[in-house]
């Protein structure tokens, strides 16, 4: 069997990794991989960036997407793949996404004024850079000003979920993002499902139409990666795996590399999509 060689789900600048798409994509083509998603958190600006440089270092890159998603009040990732990177839908998805995280940043910056934590707007924009601003940016400023000892401490004291600073997320339901993945004739893969998903909640969202499965995550160890194999074979999903990689921060290091899936589940993702346009295309035929 030959070695895997794929890394599904990268982050990168364009969301809230550190390492710009064309340094993650030589350093694959260093380790030797064949073909890679950008996965980036619902924007796929850094994708696009990765797509154009493929030629260049001899690495397949498939249209990605991480979108975050709900269901009753729970958040999960729901992974796009091969998507129509044109897609009118998809695209003013994103664009609704990034204007909420914008307006969400600046209530919890106006709540944190409130709480006496002066912060200057302007500065968290800067340190975003490509990125929308999450609240990761909104800590470091915190840092950086000397009001919290730690970005962990920013989270326990004010901006962490429940806090006095928090603001929660816009929600979207789980099967309106497969639905979008799909309607741009794409592929909906279900993302690090151990974190914290039961077996009842997957089967409920296999319901709304999902294709794929991550098996391989940094946060499985081998018997769940045995587990959601099983959930895959049981449920005609199609597997699949990456790093999750965001660059060389402590907590979750330099994955890039380690979380490797075979070839073959691009090819089954490839095959499926393939499936679904000539679907379409019939369909348009009849009407
Ligand atoms: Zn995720
Ligand atoms: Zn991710």
């Amino acid at each position: 069997m030959m070695e895997p060689s794929t890394d599904l789900h990268i982050h990168t600048t364009y969301s809230d990794g550190e390492i710009a798409p064309e340094e993650v994509l030589s350093r694959l083509q260093y380790i030797g991989a064949s073909a890679c998603a950008i996965t980036d958190h619902d924007t796929i600006e850094g994708c696009k960036v990765a797509l154009e440089l493929q030629a260049k270092y001899g690495i397949e890159v498939i249209p990605g997407v991480e979108l975050s998603a709900h269901e009753d009040g729970v958040e999960y990732h729901i992974l796009g793949y091969e998507f129509d990177i044109d897609n009118c839908n998809l695209l003013e998805f994103m664009e609704v996404c990034r204007i909420n995280r914008l307006t969400r940043a600046k209530e919890i910056v106006k709540k944190l004024a409130e709480r006496d934590v002066i912060l200057d707007f302007d500065e968290i924009v800067e340190l975003a850079g490509k990125s929308p601003i999450t609240r990761p940016h909104i800590a470091h400023s915190m840092l950086n000003h000397e009001y919290v000892d730690s970005i962990k401490e920013a989270f326990t004291l004010y901006i962490g979920t429940g806090c006095s600073a928090y603001v929660p997320k816009v929600n979207f339901p789980v099967s309106q993002a497969i639905k979008l993945i799909r309607q741009a004739h794409g592929i909906s893969s279900l993302a690090h499902p151990g974190k914290t998903i039961s077996l009842p909640v997957i089967e409920k969202i296999i319901g709304y139409g999902l294709d794929a499965i991550e098996i391989i995550h940094p946060s499985h160890n081998p018997k769940m990666v045995n587990h959601y194999r099983k959930v895959a074979q049981k449920f005609d999903l199609i597997p699949t795996g990456g790093s999750d990689f965001h660059g060389n921060r402590g907590y979750d290091a330099n994955f890039l590399g380690q979380f490797m899936i075979p070839y073959d589940s691009v090819k089954q993702i490839k095959k499926k999509c393939e499936k679904y346009e000539k679907v379409l295309a019939s369909v348009k035929e009849i009407a």
